[in-house]
């Protein structure tokens, strides 16, 4: 590679203004924040059009250098460090929201889009429409969340985010421009199917098939009214039945599990919060009625709460977004873990002896997905960022934790690289050889985001 020409060759295709290979520019991109190891990026380009980034996936796989797509860069898994050096791909200029369909529930959004950018235009142009949205920094791509299997708000009734995409443009290493679902054959990015469905290709695969330039996601219904109910349980065995069972009366819109050390009022309970939604205060009343029964039927109990700390759980995004900065030094990485609902008392179990055995306070929580059919546990680990041992510390929590989820029938979700090769290592070798034939199929020239599924 000439450093020089391919600088000179992407200011040509996107402004000199958006193509940088300065080190004060690059230092961002070499990073995340998360306990990854920075690793040098060699260039940033940051793209207007989907013509500019077929331009500059030609480049780079005529030239053989590694391109990196990153939108908000926050997964905290470092999937956006560029393990290999290379091009990182910002596409946070490709911002527009480019269609909102009322009537058939989505939104054909470019890839730059964020989830905070798409939540502030459907509250004010389309106020009866809410979008599948992470709890997350509203800096985040609704692209760069989908595309991981994300989660949020909606989950639990409907499914991760993965699951919530309609239809994709995607350009892959060959420079050529490919539109994927129903907008393959109709005007309207309304449905994935019926057609062979190639979407999931694209799915946690960490942008290691293709860079994503538009997609279609779905909305729904934003219900009149939302509110809390708070659980308390002590004894965690009772709880996948307990769970299971809430998610069978169809009253819960959200529910997540709160296990944590600190505060103390905390330590040796799991808290229960489930979201209700509906349309009259008659309706969300007997929602918290059969709530509350259904709490003392499984060894468990209503917890009143004071209205201050509802508020803050009502928000949305809800106030994990805002807890990234909770210790000195302001790191922290979890471990998403897709587990089925009778693992759950052995996650907490692992979760708890793995963050004491390093000295964490124990700090964990879930999500339920598609209304019981898996839960995404978070075993988050807080360091130090200016302490280069507290982040090997959590390092090794993170990768103990994986190992862990594996051994007992979970999976690691958007794991960072090492995770990703522990789970290549469990991963029926058939399995295995289709993703290496895709793979090479489509990236001859292993120039996307190269490090990440890396099937030997
Ligand atoms: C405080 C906090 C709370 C969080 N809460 C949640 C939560 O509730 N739910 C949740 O799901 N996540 C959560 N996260 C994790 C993460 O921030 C989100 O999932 C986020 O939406 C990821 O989006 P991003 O734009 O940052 O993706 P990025 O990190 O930029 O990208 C993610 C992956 O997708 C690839 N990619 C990105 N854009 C493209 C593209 N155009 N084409 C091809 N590949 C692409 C990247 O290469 C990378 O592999 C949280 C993170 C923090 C810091």
């Amino acid at each position: 590679m000439n450093e020089k020409n391919v600088l000179k060759e992407l200011e040509d295709i996107v402004g000199k203004d958006f193509a940088s290979n300065r080190s004060e520019d690059l230092y961002i991109y070499s990073q995340d924040p998360g306990a990854s190891v920075p690793r040098p990026a060699d260039f940033v380009v940051m793209p207007n059009t989907p013509k500019e980034v077929q331009e500059i996936i030609k480049l780079a796989n005529r030239e053989k250098v590694p391109i990196v797509p990153m939108g908000g860069g926050l997964t905290l898994s470092g999937l956006v460090i560029p393990v290999k050096g290379g091009i990182v791909m910002d596409m946070k200029r490709m911002n527009k929201i480019l269609e909102v369909n009322e009537l058939s529930r989505f939104a054909l959004v470019e890839a730059g889009v964020t989830s905070g950018q798409l939540l502030a235009y459907l509250n004010e142009n389309h106020p009866r429409l809410q979008p599948p949205i992470p709890d997350a920094p509203p800096s985040v791509t609704i692209a760069g969340n989908a595309l991981i299997h994300g989660s949020g708000y909606l989950s639990q009734k409907f499914g991760d985010h993965g699951a919530m995409i309609n239809g994709l443009e995607v350009v892959l290493p060959d420079g050529e421009l490919y539109k994927l679902g129903s907008c393959a054959v109709s005007d309207y990015w309304f449905t994935r199917g019926p057609i062979p469905d190639f979407i999931g290709l694209f799915i946690s695969s960490f942008g290691t098939i293709g860079i994503i330039t538009k997609l279609s996601i779905k909305l729904f219904p934003k219900p009149k009214m939302r509110d809390i109910v708070f659980g308390l349980c002590k004894e965690p065995n009772v709880l996948p039945e307990l769970i299971s069972n809430i998610t069978f009366t169809d009253v819960a819109e959200d529910i997540l599990l709160g296990i944590q050390d600190k505060p103390d009022w905390m330590k040796g309970y799991t808290f229960i919060i489930v979201y209700i939604t509906g349309e009259t205060e008659e309706e969300l009343n007997n929602k918290r009625k059969i709530l509350k029964k259904m709490y003392r039927k499984g060894k468990s109990r209503y917890m009143k709460v004071p209205k201050r700390i509802e508020d803050i759980f009502l928000e949305k995004p809800q106030f994990a977004a805002k807890a990234a900065d909770f210790r000195k030094g302001g790191g922290f990485e979890y471990v998403g873990a897709f587990i089925p609902l009778q693992l759950i008392p052995e996650i907490i179990q692992i979760g708890t002896d793995i963050s004491l055995k390093h000295g964490i306070v124990p700090t964990l929580g879930a999500r339920l997905i598609g209304q019981g059919h898996a839960a995404m546990f978070f075993i988050s680990y807080s360091f130090n960022r200016a302490d280069p041992k507290d982040m090997k510390n959590a390092r090794e929590a993170l990768h103990e934790t994986n190992k862990a989820v594996l051994e007992i029938g979970g999976i690691p979700w958007k794991a960072e690289v090492a995770g990703q090769q522990l789970i290549l290592e469990k991963m029926d070798p058939n399995y295995k050889k289709l993703l290496k034939s895709i793979k090479n199929l489509l990236d001859p020239n292993g120039i996307m985001n190269p490090g990440n599924w890396d099937v030997k």
